[in-house]
Order: C-alpha cells, then structure tokens, then sequence
C-alpha cells in the first residue's frame, strides 16, 4: 500500500489491521494484553461527513492526537492525482498529525497544507514524503511511546 511506503522512505513500518477484526478478536479475551503503544487509528468516512465533523466540504480529513480521519471523495474531472494515490498521500498526512501534532504543516513535502500539483507530480514518481526532520521526529515519536513505563 503507497501510505506504507510513504512511511517506509521515514524508516518507519506500518502493519494493517481491519478495525473490526482488532477489536472482535480483543473482546476474546477476558484482560486483554495491553495495546500496542504506537497503535494508531484511521478512519475513512464518505465526504457527506464533513459536516459532521465541523469541517469544510472540501477537507481531505482530519488528524486528532486520538486518530485520523479521511474523508473519501468521489471522483472528479479536476482530481490532480488518481483517487488510490490521493487517499494513500492523505492518510498519511492525517495520521503524520498524530505524530507530528496539528501544526506540523511544512513548506514543503507531504506535510503541506494543501498539495499542490507539482506535489501531486512528485507522488505519481514516488518523490513525495517527509522531509529529513519530520522523519526523525516520527521516529522519535514512537521510541518514546514505547518506553513509557
Ligand atoms: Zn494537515
């Protein structure tokens, strides 16, 4: 998957795991183990709930410090990018916020507010990511999640 990618280029890997399946096979258990503690939670909802959310129609998705949301478009003749590569490139804009806080937007990079073409360009070649220090941070992020007591 190109979100595993953009992630992998961090030196960071991410493993999938269907949320319903996660928490069917949780609820097997009478304690169960303790969540992994870089657990990170996306969430793909229609674009008719933007509202819901309280953002504009035209977000592409939200990043909590709980976990991330994706709004998932219909196809459009203006789309600077085909939809499997936008989604991937927003969900891990979305779930970089997790890591990097909401205000992590950058210049340049995946991280900036809005992608423009010339970004969408560099994620059609595979170009498109974090920049040096955003990747360190996301490292940082989980070898400190993982050593709280
Ligand atoms: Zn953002």
């Amino acid at each position: 998957m190109a979100a595993s990618e953009i992630f992998e280029r961090a030196g960071v890997r991410l493993i999938w795991r269907d949320g319903f399946a996660y928490a069917a096979e949780r609820q097997k258990f009478e304690n169960p183990p303790p969540e992994d503690p870089v657990t990170l939670v996306v969430k793909l909802q229609p674009e008719s709930e933007t509202a819901r959310y309280g953002v504009p129609p035209e977000c592409e998705g939200i990043g909590f410090p709980s976990g991330a949301i994706v709004f998932v478009r219909r196809k459009d003749k203006n789309d600077m990018a085909p939809a499997a590569t936008r989604l991937a490139y927003v969900m891990a804009h979305e779930l970089a916020h997790i890591l990097l806080g909401p205000n992590a937007h950058s210049i340049v990079g995946i991280m900036r507010g809005t992608l423009i073409q010339q970004d969408w360009d560099k994620a059609a070649q595979g170009t498109l990511g974090f920049t040096r220090s955003q990747a360190r941070q996301i490292r940082t992020w989980i070898v400190k999640r993982n050593s709280l007591p």
